[in-house]
């Protein structure tokens, strides 16, 4: 049994259970579990084998950005597929101060502007900080920082940033937060999933739970086929 945590004060024990849907056909494909104190990046790999072994290739992946960090997203963008995602939030430590996207980040040049003028170069997963002395003279500082006196305003950029800057791209019009809903009907079947097997993890070791996983979207599928065909009657 393995111990994870959701935040600092919610913990939790077990396992954690990962599933691909098809969006199309609404058909659970492929599963795995990993247990509760790995990153859930890690339940992506064996699915996307899993997927591979069927002959099948993933040309939309629609994942919650916990999953973000795998390579099975790197692999799906370099076979000419497509990734959605909710983005990382960008809220400033305080509502009072200026937040990320009051910066003007420029991903070809590798610069980072604040509305002043100040611009800084960066790479990828760099925490950026601003001139200490030119964000000492800022008449702007109240708004922008509580760095202690002798620092700059920092702001962390993504290792993906560039992926994160086209979820947030799709997270600020209508029709690109119609394309995020479309993975809303994995958390449905997440949750019907759960309410069959409970909360609760059956057996002792990943592999046992990931058969009773399996066992349950197998019949998760059977329900979607019988309301498929009791439609079309
Ligand atoms: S405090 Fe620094 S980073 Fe913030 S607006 Fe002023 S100069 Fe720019």
């Amino acid at each position: 049994m393995r111990h994870g945590r959701k935040t600092r004060s919610k913990r939790f024990d077990g396992y954690k259970e990962h599933i691909a849907r098809d969006l199309d056909l609404l058909v659970i494909v492929a599963c795995s579990v990993t247990p509760a104190n790995r990153p859930e990046e890690e339940g992506a790999a064996p699915i996307a084998e899993d997927i591979q072994h069927q002959g099948l290739r993933v040309v939309a992946l629609h994942i919650d950005r916990a999953y973000v960090n795998s390579p099975v997203v790197d692999d799906v963008i370099r076979e000419g597929g497509h990734v959605f995602s909710k983005p990382w939030g960008q809220r400033a430590r305080s509502p009072d101060l200026f937040s990320k996207r009051d910066f003007k980040i420029d991903l070809r040049a590798k610069t980072i502007t604040c509305s002043p003028g100040q611009v800084e170069a960066f790479e990828p997963g760099d925490t950026v900080e601003f001139d200490p002395d030119e964000c000492g003279a800022c008449p702007l500082r109240t708004k922008c920082t509580q760095a202690a006196s002798g620092r700059g305003r920092t702001v962390s950029i993504a290792e993906d940033e560039a992926l994160q800057s086209k979820f947030r791209k799709l997270q600020q019009t209508g029709p690109g937060r119609a394309v995020l809903r479309q993975r809303i009907p994995v958390e449905h079947a997440l949750a019907h999933i759960a309410a069959r097997k409970g909360h609760s993890a059956r057996y002792i070791g990943a592999r046992r739970n990931l058969f009773d996983l399996r066992r349950a979207a197998a019949i998760q599928n059977l329900e979607s086929a019988q309301r498929l065909m009791q439609e079309d009657a």
